[in-house]
This record gives structure tokens, C-alpha cells and sequence, in this order.
């Protein structure tokens, strides 16, 4: 399964082969250490060798502080009390979506950058503060290793995010910058981070609900061998992107597929993002990959720049919250909490809940009045039609809709 961080999950891997897997994917290149677990995840570039946009070489910078926390025991279960999630964009767009990160890197066109820290969609979604700006390069791993001292240091089992809300923004960015002066001299300096802008043309192969089999994995491979540069880009969207050398104007292999110039991931879509669901996650209350796919019909049919991101439970790992309609189940008696107008830097507004028998025709409803409104760019739609209307129009077509009640604030908020 294309992952919703650049990664790729593979499931059903017989235990008694697991070591065998490991040693293999690590001999070519493909370390699965700190992709999931209380550690510092491998930190998420947005594709900036392939983007006219980028200020820095995010690639660069992103495996530079993975390279720093990978193996270091001191920020990894059991000493860490919870994961850490890091992003960098190469540019103001943001497409690596700072908001819903513990660490939000984000390159600015004056050479330096802004850190957003504390966001988080799991659990109660809080959207990350922008807590340090005009930050030289030098200066951003020693910030990283700031949070992640603080935050191993306040045994916040429930994530940095806790730590920012409970004593505040200020004060965390105090004790951060302590450390990060404290431990600068010792760390390693950054590696040149100018943008590096690979000429081509890409394809993008979408895969909604994110599973792929092998077979078409290899089928892209051999395009990236043939028509490319040897390796495609997987990002946050569950998307294939090969890169493909100028000049060439048709594959036969993919014809299907537009070849196009290369640039900014966000806005996106049709896209339909799904996580596991119940189908293989303990924690999944509904089967996310039908109702993703379902969803997608109604979506690709409308052919615009919309992401439906699809949950299984309040984890969130399908990103509801950041996408431009998000469907994210909660509680014993389960009901879907419905956001809309999430963006990279903004998490969605809450506008109900609905039962998972209606979460199809939810969705259908909305897709039909924001096609009725003449309004383009979901967030548009919301602040321009208005909350209130669209909870009555849901209302209206949607038997089990219900606009948020005094329950949803605490299972959900703050933010
Ligand atoms: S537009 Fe998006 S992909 Fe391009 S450099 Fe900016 S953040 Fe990266
Ligand atoms: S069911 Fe929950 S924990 Fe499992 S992948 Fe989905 S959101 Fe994550």
C-alpha cells in the first residue's frame, strides 16, 4: 500500500521471513527503520528536484535530519513517549503540509526559513504555530534536536502537540532554543542545500485507497528505466510520480496518462487518500478502501483538484483534517466526523457527523453543491457559501446528518 508519507507498507509479510525481508530491503537502499513507532520519523520532502518553485533542495535537507536521529536510541521507544513527525516544503506552497506536523520546515525565497511546530491530526487535531521565522539553514537540525529534547524530557505520552498546548508556545520555544544553542557546536553542519532542478516531465499515476500490487510496481519501474531517470517519487497522496526525460512525448506502457511539466504537488487531485482501515488495522472502525473507491467515483467523475482523505478511526492516518473533504469515524456507536477545506497550511472546518451507511451520499451532496455554487477551491466554497448553509443543505439530503454537538469539541478539539 502507497503510504500517506512517502512510504510504501507491505502486508502479510510471514513472520518467520521478517528478518530475511528487512535484511533485503535494506540492501537496496530501502531502510524501513523509523516508519512508524514512538521514534523521530523519516522526515517527508515535498519533490522539490522536480519543482520550478523550490527555494532549497528539500531531498537534501530531509535525509540530512533523518541521518542525524536514525539509530539514536535516545529518540526512540522507550525513551521517546511518542512519534515525531517532520516536514519540509521548499516553498512557501507548503505541499509537504506543515500544519499537521510536529516539526513543519518550510524554505523561504530570502534563503532561510519558518518552523511551524506542534501540529498533529491524530487524536485530536491541532493545527501547528508558526514559532520561528527567518531561521538559517544552519540552524534548523539544531532545532529539530531542541523539540525532540524536549519533548523526550516531558514524557508527554500523547505527542508534542500536548506538550505546545500545555505550556504554551512561548515557553516551548524558549526551552528549544536553549538546547538548540547548547548542542549546535556538537552537530553536523548542513550539506549545500541550493535547489537542484532535474529538467523532465512527469507522470503521475494515481492509486486510490493507496493499494498497488507488485506487478504494476514493476511495470513503473521498467518505464523509470526505460523512459526515465531509474526511480519514481512517492509523496503524501498515495501516488506514483515517475519523472520522465525531456524529449519524450509518448509511452506506450502508460498511454492513459498525461505527461506533464513538472510542479507544485498541492492543489491536487481527483485524489481519494485511504488509510487501512478495519479490514487490516486493529483500531479501523470502517472498511475504508470501499468507501474510498465508492467516493472516488463520485469525484473523478467531476475531474477537478479535490482530495477526499478517507480514515479509519481518529489516528487519522488518511489526513482527513487536511484535505479538502475528510471523513474521519469516532466512538463505540460509530459516527463519521465530516471536515471540509483542509489545505497544507490549514487543517478543515468541522461541519457534523453522519452514520458510515450515509458517508457516500454525504459526500455526493457536497460534491453537488460545490459544483452548483459556481465557487473553485473547496476552502473558497466554505467561506463563501458559509457553514450554516452548508449544514442546512446537508441536512436536507442527508438523513443522518447532524451538525456538531457539544460532544464533538471534546473528542476533537482543540483546534
Ligand atoms: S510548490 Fe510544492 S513541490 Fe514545489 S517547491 Fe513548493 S512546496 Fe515543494
Ligand atoms: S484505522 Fe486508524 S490507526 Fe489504522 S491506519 Fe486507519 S487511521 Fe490509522
Amino acid at each position: 500500500m502507497l503510504g500517506t508519507r512517502g512510504d510504501i507498507e507491505i502486508f502479510k509479510v510471514d513472520f518467520r521471513l521478517f528478518d530475511e525481508v528487512v535484511t533485503k530491503l535494506k540492501e537496496v537502499g530501502l531502510d524501513p527503520r523509523d516508519s512508524c513507532g514512538n521514534s523521530v520519523r523519516n522526515p517527508i520532502p515535498c519533490t522539490s528536484q522536480f519543482c520550478p518553485y523550490a527555494h532549497i533542495n528539500a531531498e537534501v535537507l530531509s535525509i540530512f535530519i533523518g541521518d542525524y536521529f536514525r539509530y539514536k536510541s535516545e529518540y526512540e521507544h522507550p525513551l521517546l513517549p511518542h512519534r515525531i513527525k517532520i516536514s519540509i516544503s521548499a516553498c512557501e506552497r507548503a505541499c509537504a503540509v506543515p500544519v499537521a506536523q510536529d516539526i513543519g520546515i518550510v524554505a523561504k525565497s530570502n534563503g532561510k526559513f519558518d518552523i511551524y511546530l506542534g501540529g498533529g491530526i491524530g487524536e485530536h487535531a491541532f493545527s501547528a504555530k508558526l514559532a520561528f521565522t527567518d531561521v538559517d539553514a544552519e540552524d534548523v537540525l539544531p532545532i529539530c534536536v531542541g523539540v525532540a529534547e524536549v519533548f523526550r524530557r516531558s514524557n508527554e505520552r500523547r505527542g508534542f502537540k500536548w506538550v505546545v498546548k500545555l505550556r504554551g508556545l512561548d515557553k516551548v520555544k524558549e526551552e528549544v532554543l536553549a538546547i538548540a544553542r547548547e548542542v549546535k557546536p556538537k552537530l553536523p553542519k548542513p550539506p549545500d542545500l541550493s535547489p537542484r532542478f532535474i529538467k523532465s516531465r512527469i507522470i503521475k499515476v494515481p492509486y486510490p485507497t493507496g493499494w498497488v500490487t507488485a506487478n504494476e510496481l514493476i511495470k513503473l519501474a521498467d518505464v523509470a528505466d526505460k523512459y526515465g531517470f531509474s526511480y519514481v517519487l512517492l509523496f503524501n497522496n498515495q501516488s506514483v510520480y515517475i519523472p520522465i526525460r525531456e524529449g519524450v512525448d509518448k509511452i506506450e506502457e502508460l498511454s492513459n496518462y498525461e505527461i506533464k511539466s513538472p510542479g507544485p504537488i498541492y492543489p491536487e487531485g481527483p485524489i481519494t487518500v485511504a488509510c487501512l482501515g478495519n479490514e487490516l488495522c486493529p483500531p479501523g472502525l470502517i472498511d475504508t478502501t470501499s468507501l474510498g473507491r465508492k467516493i472516488h467515483i463520485h469525484l473523478s467523475r467531476l475531474n477537478e483538484p479535490i482530495r477526499v482523505g478517507v480514515s479509519g478511526c481518529t489516528h487519522d492516518c488518511g489526513m482527513s483534517w487536511i484535505a479538502d473533504i475528510g471523513l474521519e469515524p469516532f466512538g463505540s456507536k460509530t459516527r463519521i466526523l465530516l471536515t471540509i477545506g483542509g489545505t497544507p497550511t490549514a487543517l478543515g472546518f468541522v461541519i457534523g457527523t453522519v452514520d458510515p451507511k450515509d458517508a457516500e451520499l454525504v459526500v455526493q451532496a457536497l460534491l453537488d453543491m460545490y459544483r452548483g455554487s459556481g465557487v473553485r477551491g473547496v476552502r473558497d466554497f466554505v467561506t463563501k457559501v458559509g457553514i450554516d448553509a452548508i449544514r442546512s443543505e446537508l441536512a436536507k439530503h442527508v438523513p443522518s446528518f447532524r451538525p456538531p454537538d457539544k460532544d464533538i469539541g471534546v473528542v476533537f478539539g482543540p483546534d
